[in-house]
């Protein structure tokens, strides 16, 4: 039985909207889910995360197995007690940070996840059959990831959907490295789910991964192996192209390779307005991505612009002496406030922890107003007028 009830289809895209159970709750779908990646929402507490209409959020495998470790989370009864969040928890597999230390790619930036040289991972040593050797950022020790240990560490965390450890593969490689490093996945997704059929922890979901790449072919075999195994879940994952139009057509030969399967659908680190947007209207069930969160901390708010990304950099000379509103009509606890972008900018401009805490708040309270407002959509029968509406710049 799948996981997701899906309640609503609309009838003229593969846009549909239900409830996904978890052990520790239910996720309304769909939904986009922000990062806790090391164990916390940087700068919110859990209830506000939860006010602001978010059911689930995102730990990360491989920072946390970095630091503080696995095993201290076990000790401390899994990540839900350690961080204080009660709801449910996804975690990614720990591949994609493990193989960006290898390859930073156009794709990276295009799914709005750090373009290399922002975000130090380590280096690769040497990738295996068994998983891969890497240096630690941290302290430079030798460590290594592969199927089981990713399980492992997922296990101990306690999440509620864990994910298969997968190759990322890059977006500049050939179609035969691509294919290669596809079959690979493969193989080490029935180690995953073997490794947790014998040992992983009750009631936890496994979603695998489709890779393949930009290659239609291998894109469609990949999804369609990934669903032939019992997973709970199937997330869409790796290289989704170098722009958008690329990427909406490399999910759409995922999703339509699946269009009647039940079991609910996640798009990897994809997270941009227009994005979710079209995501939902191709079947995605549930997103996660860095952009709300870290845009916010770097001093840039989501706003009703599709012209420019639906985005405003605020840390701009011209918003010094601005007196308007962040966003007129935002009903975000940052909003409602009535802080000026004049004010705002300063804080962002000095450093003040408070600045990336009202931009966090503003970012993804506009990310969960448009889930909401699509969902509603599904739901109601007028995804089209809405989708149309939002992606003209109404205010969500
Ligand atoms: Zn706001």
């Amino acid at each position: 039985m799948s996981a997701l009830e899906i309640q609503h289809r609309d009838p003229g895209t593969l846009a549909r909207a239900g409830v996904l159970r978890t052990p520790h709750g239910e996720i309304r779908t769909p939904a986009f889910v922000p990062l806790a990646t090391k164990a916390t929402v940087k700068s919110l507490l859990p209830h506000e995360v939860a006010e602001l209409g978010y059911d689930m959020v995102l730990g990360n495998t491989f920072h946390l197995f970095l630091d503080p470790g696995h095993e201290r989370i076990r000790r401390f009864r899994g990540l839900h007690e350690f961080m204080g969040w009660r709801a449910p928890i996804i975690t990614d597999s720990g591949g994609f940070q493990v193989f960006s230390m290898g390859h930073g790619t156009v794709a990276d930036e295009v799914k709005g996840r750090a373009p290399m040289g922002q975000e130090r991972m380590g280096k690769i040593l040497a990738i295996e059959e068994d998983g891969v050797a890497f240096r630690s950022y941290l302290n430079g020790e030798t460590l290594f990831m592969g199927p089981e240990t990713s399980m492992e560490i997922q296990g101990a965390l306690g999440s509620d959907i864990a994910l298969v450890f997968d190759e990322c593969t890059p977006f500049n490689v050939t179609r035969e490295y691509t294919q290669r490093s596809t079959e690979r996945t493969h193989r080490w997704l029935d180690r995953c789910l073997a490794w947790h059929d014998a040992r992983g922890p009750e009631g936890q979901l496994v979603y695998g991964i489709s890779q393949g790449g930009v290659h239609e072919d291998l894109r469609v075999e990949s999804t369609q192996a990934v669903a032939s195994r019992p997973v709970d879940g199937i997330a869409i994952g790796g290289s989704l192209g170098a722009d958008k139009p690329q990427m909406y057509e490399v999910v759409s030969w995922a999703t339509a390779a699946i269009a009647d399967d039940p079991r609910p659908r996640h798009l990897l680190g994809i997270g941009e307005v227009d994005d979710l947007i079209r995501g939902v209207e191709l079947g995605i069930d549930t997103f996660d991505c860095a952009m709300p969160t870290r845009l916010g901390r770097h001093g840039v708010a989501v706003v009703n612009d599709p012209e420019r990304r639906w985005r405003v950099d605020l840390t701009a000379g011209r918003f010094k002496d601005s007196d308007e509103p962040l966003l007129e009509g935002c009903p975000c606890p940052a909003c409602a406030l009535g802080y000026t972008r004049g004010y705002l900018r300063y804080l962002v401009h000095a450093r003040e922890l408070t600045g990336q805490r009202l931009l966090t708040l503003h970012n993804l309270a506009y990310l969960s107003r448009l889930m909401q407002r699509l969902r509603a959509a599904i739901a109601e029968g007028t995804l089209a007028a809405t989708a149309a509406a939002l992606r003209a710049g109404e205010l969500p």
